[in-house]
């Protein structure tokens, strides 16, 4: 390898070594630290990330990547390595056109908000945040206006989440959705419905516990090279493929959310577990399309662990160690498990009123930025919207407008993802079975082993080297479609839910 290259690598590991002890930091904020070291544990993250912030926005290592990115350096890098270059070239342009003052401006903007959200959320009154909010929207187009001159704002936003995926692709399969799914939920919700409250009871923390690890193993996560932790909201964190922790979060009143959010963030786990091992300390080394990653753990939670096959193998065991499941039989469970109602907040809804739950917040973000609606005016939007496609208003807005915290620091653009993840899932699902064959069958015989190796083969080997449009042509071998999605929920709630 070339001196530039060994010049690079050099400054390169530091900021991946102290980009490493920040999100260590991180993860030990909302694990382990407690009360009163909190100050203290914040301040250790916030030098280690700004060290690996300064070191990779110096111009001695804008000169070193620039080096690395002529042809002739170029040709010698690894794949992992030429990725990392474009990657690293891409950003740090874009970063450097950002006057540090306005930079500044925008970072203690975005901590102010945060703050005036959580009191707005606590008190339900919108006013405490629409100045902060307002203020946000304008910034974030300023900043878009820097990194992207000339380019439309919401598209450098949807770019920066699932790079790739523009706004004429998401509306088309969005709209396709759309279309599909509000006549089969309004069947749904006129047919009856099963009576939740028969699983209120008590579940034993330190048994679900061990359900989880039942669980995480039954679906491949591996606990040599994984941990688990306790924290408010689950959420996966990803060092190396050696080193991936999950947490989950435990009501002893309700055993069935951490088994699912335990097979949601072991889907995320699995595919940081699986990534090439060539790509280690490169910037493919995890996979940063939300989308692309959201649709692993949204595989595991919702098209293998909400159908009753993935659970008969598992059934009988995981009523051992919950004797309270012993009341309920397979069908009873698996019933609750793909109960749909329509409700007010997006982190409870069930698969099928997720998506409109997104939908309507892809529409407001299109608001914001395409129609320039009055930040005073949006909460009423959004009360609408949900009346339209959910036939619920929000009595008031911290279960309507205020319940989530993506705007709150100007994540704008990230909402479309978590659904762009299900659409890929429905694709995905369709090419697996052309694969493999019957689903239902495979998890019936528990070999739900040979889902996971698919997965991991087609997906998770590659790790950011192919962006989102890439993943979905060369698994399935065709264009973005939201109608496998549909057809998946029609036949399943159709049977569920005994439609005509
Ligand atoms: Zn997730």
């Amino acid at each position: 390898m070339s001196e530039t290259f060994d010049k690079f690598q050099s400054v390169y590991r530091r900021i991946l070594r102290f980009q490493k002890i920040s999100v260590l930091a991180s993860w030990d904020l909302y694990t382990a630290t407690p009360k009163l070291g909190f100050d203290d544990m914040s301040d250790t993250m916030t030098f280690a990330s700004s060290e690996a912030f300064a070191l990779s926005n110096s111009d001695e290592f804008f000169g070193l990547v620039e080096a690395l990115n002529e042809p002739e350096e170029f040709a010698q890098l690894t794949t992992g390595m030429q990725y990392t270059i474009q990657k690293l070239k891409t950003e740090l342009e874009k970063s450097r056109r950002i006057p540090q003052a306005f930079f500044e401006e925008l970072v203690s903007l975005q901590n102010q908000s945060m703050k005036a959200w959580t009191e707005a959320k606590r008190a339900s009154d919108y006013t405490l945040f629409a100045p902060y909010l307002e203020k946000l929207i304008s910034m974030i187009t300023q900043k878009c206006a820097y990194t992207d001159p000339g380019k439309d704002t919401y598209e450098v936003l949807l770019d920066q989440y699932e790079k790739g995926m523009d706004s004429a692709t998401i509306d088309r399969v969005f709209e396709e959705l759309k279309e599909g799914l509000l006549p089969l939920l309004r069947k749904i919700l006129a047919a009856p419905q099963p009576d939740s409250t028969a699983f209120d009871g008590f579940y034993d923390i330190p048994a679900q516990m061990k359900v989880q690890d039942l669980l995480l193993n039954y679906i491949g996560f591996s606990l040599d090279a994984g941990t688990t932790a306790v924290s408010e909201h689950p959420f996966t964190t990803g060092f190396s493929r050696n080193d991936v922790r999950i947490t989950n979060h435990y009501y002893e009143n309700n055993a069935i959310s951490s088994m699912f959010s335990a097979i949601h963030e072991g889907g995320h786990g699995i595919f940081e577990q699986n990534v090439n091992p060539a790509l280690q300390n490169t910037a493919a080394d995890d996979c940063c399309y939300m989308g692309v990653h959201e649709s692993q753990s949204r595989f595991f939670e919702n098209i293998l662990g909400r159908s009753k096959n993935f659970w008969i193998p598992i059934y009988a065991q995981i009523q051992e160690l919950l004797p309270e499941f012993k009341k309920h039989s397979l069908d009873e469970f698996c019933r609750e498990i793909n109960h749909v109602q329509n409700s007010m907040i997006r982190t409870e809804a069930d698969e099928v009123t997720y998506c409109l739950h997104i939908i309507l917040r892809y529409e407001m973000e299109q608001a914001i930025f395409r129609d320039h609606v009055p930040v005073s005016e949006l909460p009423a939007l959004w009360n609408q919207k949900m009346q339209d496609y959910l036939q619920i208003t929000p009595s008031n807005d911290a279960e309507g407008i205020l319940q989530d915290m993506h705007w709150s620091d100007g994540s704008f653009g990230y909402f479309p993802s978590y659904l762009l993840g299900s659409i890929y899932d429905g694709m995905f699902l369709e090419t697996l079975e052309q694969d493999l064959g019957n689903i239902d069958e495979i998890l019936a015989s528990g070999q739900i082993h040979t889902i996971t190796k698919w997965l991991n083969e087609k997906i998770h080997w590659y790790g950011s080297l192919r962006e989102p449009k890439e993943v979905i042509r060369t698994v399935c071998g065709k264009e973005l479609s939201a109608k496998p999605l549909l057809d998946y929920f029609t036949k399943k709630y159709t049977e569920v839910y005994h439609l005509s």
